[in-house]
C-alpha cells in the first residue's frame, strides 16, 4: 500500500518497522529492537539484540529461542518510551502472553494486532489467556488468517462438549482417544476443555514443556501424565485422552497402546473433507485466530481509519474494508511462513495461501548478546513518562 513518511510503522525487509522508534514488531530477521507480539514461531524469531515482549510470554520463549536471547517483559497496559514512542501491549486472546503492540507517537496512535482470536460466538472462548482487549486506534495492523466468510467459530462450552463426548464415545468402546493440536496454545486449549471424570489423560512431552509455562504463568490445567509414545502404559489402561502435536502423525507414536481414535483440532477443520484427506477420524473446529464475524467487530472496534491487512487472506479482508468506507492495503509479511500455529496442513492449501510448509523449528540465527557490542535495550521509563 501507499504509504506517507509520517507513517508509524512501515514494511522493510527484516519485517515491520516503526522509523520514530527504530525498532521492529515480530521481525523475521536479525534485528537490534524486536518487539514480539507471541512466541509461535513465525512470529518469534532469535537472534535479535534485544527483544521485548509481554511477561507471560517470556517463559515460552526463553523455551524456544533458547538461553542466549536477551529477553525484556512488559506487562499488559504498561508503557515503554522508545525514542519519544509510547509501547504498550494489549491483550489479544491468542495464546499465553499474546500482544497487540500500542505505538503513539506525535497524536498518533497505531495497534498492530500480531495473531488474535476474537468469536463471532461473542464468548471469551480461550480460558488459557487473557481475552482480546479492544484498544482504539487511528490505524490498525490486523492478521486475516480466517478473513473468509465461511469461518464462523462455534462457542467454547459447545466445543468443549463434543471433545468430551467424543472421548466419551471412544472409552466406552475401549479406544484411546488421541486429539492432535499445535503444541503451544492449542494443546493447553484442548486440555483446559477436558473432563477429567472421563478418563485419564496423557500429554506428549513436547506439550508438557509448554504446559509448564502456563502453569508458571498460574493457567490451569487438567492432572496429567507425560507419556513419550515408547514405553508401557498402565496395564488394563482403558479409554485415555492423549493430547498431542500433529506431527505424532505417522511417527509411530502411541503405537502399542492398542485401539487409537485419532482427532485433529483446527480451524481449518471447517473446511468440507479435510479430516477425511488427513485420515482422522474425527475434526474438531478449534481455532485461536478470529473468525470472519470477530475479525470485522474487532476491527469495527478499534474506530481505526486505516486498516492494514497482513498474512492470510488479505485481498478478501481488504476489498471488503474498502466496501465500508476504510481505507485498507497490505503488508506482504513472511508469517505464516514456516512452523507457524495454524498453518495449512495439506501441500495444496499451502500453495494456495503462498505459504511453505515445512515444519521444522529453524535453528537460531545471529549470535546474540555479543560481549564486543553495545547490548541495545529498550528504555524503561515506566507509566509517569505518559
Ligand atoms: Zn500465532
Ligand atoms: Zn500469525
Amino acid at each position: 500500500m501507499t504509504t506517507s513518511g509520517d507513517d508509524l510503522v512501515v514494511l522493510r525487509p527484516q519485517g515491520l518497522y516503526c522509523p520514530a522508534g527504530d525498532f521492529y514488531i515480530d521481525p523475521w530477521r536479525p534485528v537490534d529492537r524486536a518487539v514480539v507480539t507471541h512466541a509461535h514461531a513465525d512470529h518469534a524469531r532469535a537472534g535479535h539484540r534485544a527483544l521485548l515482549a509481554q511477561v507471560d510470554s517470556l517463559g515460552v520463549l526463553r523455551e524456544r529461542l533458547g538461553p542466549r536471547q536477551p529477553l525484556q517483559g512488559l506487562r499488559y497496559g504498561e508503557t515503554l518510551t522508545q525514542r519519544g514512542v509510547t509501547i504498550s501491549l494489549h491483550p489479544a486472546g491468542h495464546v499465553l502472553g499474546s500482544a497487540q503492540v500500542r505505538l503513539e507517537h506525535a497524536g498518533r496512535v497505531w495497534v498492530a494486532s500480531g495473531d488474535y482470536f476474537v468469536s463471532g460466538a461473542g464468548d471469551e472462548g480461550n480460558a488459557t489467556c487473557e481475552p482480546f482487549e479492544p484498544v482504539r486506534c487511528d490505524t490498525f495492523i490486523t492478521e486475516s488468517t480466517f478473513a473468509l466468510p465461511i469461518y464462523r467459530w462455534a462457542a467454547q462450552a459447545e466445543l468443549n462438549a463434543q471433545i468430551n463426548r467424543w472421548w466419551s464415545a471412544c472409552a466406552a468402546d475401549g479406544a484411546h482417544a488421541l486429539l492432535m493440536g499445535y503444541s503451544f496454545g492449542k494443546a493447553q486449549r484442548l486440555l483446559a476443555a477436558l473432563d477429567p471424570s472421563i478418563g485419564p489423560i496423557l500429554v506428549h512431552p513436547t506439550v508438557d514443556r509448554i504446559n509448564r509455562a502456563y502453569r508458571a504463568a498460574g493457567v490451569a490445567l487438567p492432572p496429567y501424565r507425560v507419556f513419550d509414545g515408547q514405553g508401557p502404559v498402565a496395564p488394563g489402561l482403558r479409554g485415555a485422552m492423549l493430547v498431542a502435536p500433529p506431527n505424532v502423525r505417522g511417527n509411530g507414536w502411541a503405537q502399542g497402546l492398542g485401539e487409537v481414535r485419532h482427532a485433529f483440532a483446527s480451524g481449518w477443520m471447517q473446511v468440507r473433507n479435510r479430516r477425511q484427506r488427513m485420515g482422522m477420524d474425527r475434526g474438531f473446529v478449534v481455532s485461536d485466530h478470529a473468525d470472519w464475524p470477530g475479525l470485522t467487530r474487532a476491527i469495527a472496534d478499534t474506530g481505526a481509519s486505516r486498516v492494514i491487512v497482513t498474512h492470510g487472506y488479505e485481498d478478501t479482508l481488504v476489498r471488503w474494508l474498502r466496501e465500508q468506507g476504510l481505507q485498507a492495503g497490505t503488508f506482504r509479511t513472511a508469517y505464516g511462513d514456516g512452523p507457524g500455529d495454524e498453518e495449512p496442513v495439506l501441500a495444496d492449501e499451502a500453495a494456495t495461501a503462498g505459504r511453505s510448509t515445512d515444519r521444522e523449528p529453524r535453528g537460531t540465527t545471529a549470535a546474540v548478546g555479543d560481549a564486543d557490542a553495545e547490548q541495545p535495550t529498550f528504555d524503561i521509563r515506566g507509566d509517569s513518562d505518559t
